[in-house]
């Protein structure tokens, strides 16, 4: 009998913490709704991954946010890789200023 009361007294605690942590989520979800804003910014993917820009190196357009970045002068370049910086930069140094 004392076991069913345990059992009993186990199974209340895990519905309560379970019923806390279904209010800390669902409490925290309402605060910051980065689903609507994900939602909303769907049909308009150029903001989510940026502008795209054309790899200098290979020609590919890749996303601002996703490219490989480097300075050159005033103006950011963005590669699809690492590879093609090094080929360009390579490209760039052996080529006379
Ligand atoms: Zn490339």
């Amino acid at each position: 009998m004392k076991l069913v009361l345990q059992l009993l007294e186990i199974i209340a605690i895990v519905l309560l913490v379970r019923f806390v942590l279904q209010y800390v989520f669902s409490s925290r979800t309402r605060q910051v709704p980065p689903s609507e804003r994900t939602a909303a910014s769907a049909s308009a993917p150029v903001e989510k991954f940026g502008e795209m820009k054309k790899d200098p190196q290979c020609g590919t357009y890749v996303s601002t946010e996703l490219s490989v970045k480097i300075r050159r002068g005033g103006e950011v370049l963005h590669f699809c890789s690492p590879q093609c910086v090094e080929a360009f930069s390579k490209a760039q140094s052996s080529r006379p200023a």
